[in-house]
Order: C-alpha cells, then sequence, then structure tokens
C-alpha cells in the first residue's frame, strides 16, 4: 500500500479512513486530528493554562508529548495512587519524562493524603475500580480548580469512548449518557475536562507513541476494570473491522445529534451541594475523598 498523501510506501494502515500512510504523513495525520478535536469543541486555547492528567500509559504520555511540541501551556498532573509496585513503576515513567522534556509535574501522593488506595482495598468489600476512577477524577478537578487551571485533559482515546458509549447505550443508563463527550463544561468548582485523543484509536496513538520514542508504562492494573468492558470493547473492534469507520460514526454521531436531545432531561439531574469537609462539590453527603477517610481513620472489625 502507498502512502495517501504523498506515495512512498504506507508504515500504517488505516483501514477505518481506507487508507495508510508514511511516518512523516502519519505525524501530520495525528496532528490534524488532535487539532480538529480541539478547536472544532473549543477545547482550549494557547493562553490557557491547562492541566494534564498522566498515568505513565501510552495515551496519557502521548498527550503530554503533543501538546507541549505544540507549545500549549501545559502541566502533568500524576496522582499516586500507592498501589503497591504497580504505582511505584508509573510514578518513574511519568517522573523520567519529565525530566527528559524539561516539562512541569504536580504529584498527588494519595499516601500523603491519608488514603493509599493499596490500603483502602482491605476496608471496602466494593469494587475498588469505581472507587479509584471517582478519586483520580476529584483530584484532577481539586488540584485544578486550587491551581487556578482552565481545563483538565484526559488521555481517552477513541476505543475507551466508544466502549463506554456502547456499555451505557445497551442498558440506556441516561444518566451517564448525558456526561459523555469529548468536553464536560466548567460549572461552579468544576473545572472543564476534555479529551483532545477522542477521534483516535489506540493503535494510531501507540503508532504515534512509537514514532516519537515514548517511553510508557504497559503494565495492567493489578485491580483492573472488569473482564466486561474488555469484552465490549472486543465487539466494538470486530464491528469495527467488518465496518470500517464504525466507531467514529457511532460517537461523533451521539455526540452531535443524541447527547443534545438528552438535555430535556437536565431538570432530573442529581443535583451537587457541597462536601462538608472540603468544600468541593459532591451528590452525596460527603465527597468520596472525605468518606474515604473517615473509613480509613476507623478500626477495623
Ligand atoms: P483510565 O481511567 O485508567 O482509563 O485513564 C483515563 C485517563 O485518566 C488517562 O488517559 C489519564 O489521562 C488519566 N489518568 C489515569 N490514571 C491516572 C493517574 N494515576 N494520574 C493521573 N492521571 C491519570
Ligand atoms: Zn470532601
Amino acid at each position: 500500500m502507498k502512502c495517501r498523501r504523498c506515495g512512498k510506501l504506507a508504515e500504517v494502515k488505516l483501514k477505518s479512513h481506507h487508507t495508510g500512510f508514511c511516518r512523516e504523513c502519519f505525524l501530520i495525520y495525528f496532528q490534524r486530528q488532535v487539532k480538529r478535536a480541539i478547536d472544532s469543541f473549543e477545547m482550549f486555547s494557547r493562553e490557557d493554562r491547562i492541566l494534564a492528567a498522566v498515568s505513565g500509559g501510552k495515551d496519557s504520555l502521548s498527550l503530554w508529548n503533543y501538546l507541549l511540541e505544540e507549545g500549549f501551556d501545559v502541566t502533568g498532573l500524576f496522582v499516586d495512587l500507592k498501589i503497591d509496585r504497580f504505582s511505584d513503576k508509573a510514578r518513574s515513567r511519568v517522573e523520567k519524562f519529565t525530566a527528559d522534556k524539561k516539562a512541569r509535574l504536580i504529584t498527588v501522593d494519595l499516601e500523603e493524603e491519608g488514603i493509599p488506595l493499596g490500603e483502602v482495598i482491605h476496608h471496602r468489600r466494593r469494587s475498588i475500580c469505581s472507587v479509584c476512577g471517582q478519586v483520580k477524577r476529584y483530584y484532577f478537578n481539586h488540584t485544578a480548580y486550587q491551581r487556578g487551571f482552565k481545563a483538565v485533559v484526559t488521555g481517552h482515546n477513541l476505543d475507551d469512548e466508544t466502549t463506554r458509549l456502547f456499555a451505557n447505550t445497551l442498558r440506556w443508563q441516561k444518566q451517564y449518557l448525558e456526561n459523555q463527550g469529548p468536553v464536560l463544561p466548567s460549572e461552579s468548582k468544576l473545572v472543564k475536562k476534555v479529551k483532545p485523543f477522542y477521534r483516535l484509536s489506540e493503535y494510531e496513538i501507540a503508532a504515534y507513541a512509537y514514532y516519537k520514542n515514548i517511553d510508557y508504562f504497559a503494565q495492567e492494573c493489578p485491580f483492573s476494570k472488569g473482564a466486561t468492558f474488555k469484552q465490549y470493547k472486543s465487539y466494538i473492534n470486530s464491528l469495527e473491522d467488518d465496518f470500517p469507520g464504525t466507531k467514529i460514526d457511532f460517537y461523533s454521531k451521539f455526540v452531535k445529534f443524541i447527547k443534545p436531545s438528552l438535555k430535556s432531561s437536565q431538570k432530573n439531574k442529581p443535583v451537587f451541594h457541597f462536601c462538608p469537609d472540603c468544600g468541593f462539590p459532591t451528590v452525596a453527603d460527603k465527597c468520596v475523598v472525605c468518606r474515604l477517610k473517615e473509613e480509613i481513620a476507623q478500626p477495623q472489625p
């Protein structure tokens, strides 16, 4: 196959676009896809200070790399979950990347916060995954708000986004569907959240990371997301194999045509108030972080 742009030998084959690119042209294509996402949703501008949540994995390190190369005013944020060796290894990749790029990094250490997740798990019977997700989102927002960042960017890609949309659609999870999309606008003490890689598949980001020599952390969390999520991902990918273009079509048409109509149900949206302990928004009596701090302080039965 020949590169669509220059006619040289194609190295990256993109079935969903019925095309392929050589290395140089792939990087141009990649840059255009991210630019299109940022511009069409007015995610942020060059004047804005933005906070990139980086886990050490390929998506978030690639995104941070992209934003640095494009000259955005971006700072990294790593939440050290304190899940044994897993977190240590992720942290060292993030710190190495920060030093190599002479970038700025903020680290939130959950041990210092009093809720190391490796220990919290012994205090809870429920799956740690949903708690972990909520705790991370809390600190993304808390850090961005306290330090005056305009937006939080995360490395969610097209595969993550379509799989979540597929799962939420199968069950018509209206509440979750309302919150899906490349942008969650700011509201009260909630800082804007954006996903500049939503148009790019895992494969495309892996190719970018490879070309840019990004030394990322590939290990899965020992308490990783349930098997169901992975199974849904494989269904979506086999649909994509048979009908290239399904993923981006499914997702972008949802955002364009379906999501606006869900606005009508905004009146049923759970109202948030402010956590009595930390003052940040929550829909429960207390926010997840303050509840966990309380739980872990109590002696185990
Ligand atoms: P995940 O929920 O693990 O699929 O991660 C989704 C996105 O959240 C990643 O692309 C990162 O932008 C961000 N993220 C995940 N884990 C961390 C972490 N420990 N510290 C900072 N950002 C994270
Ligand atoms: Zn709180």
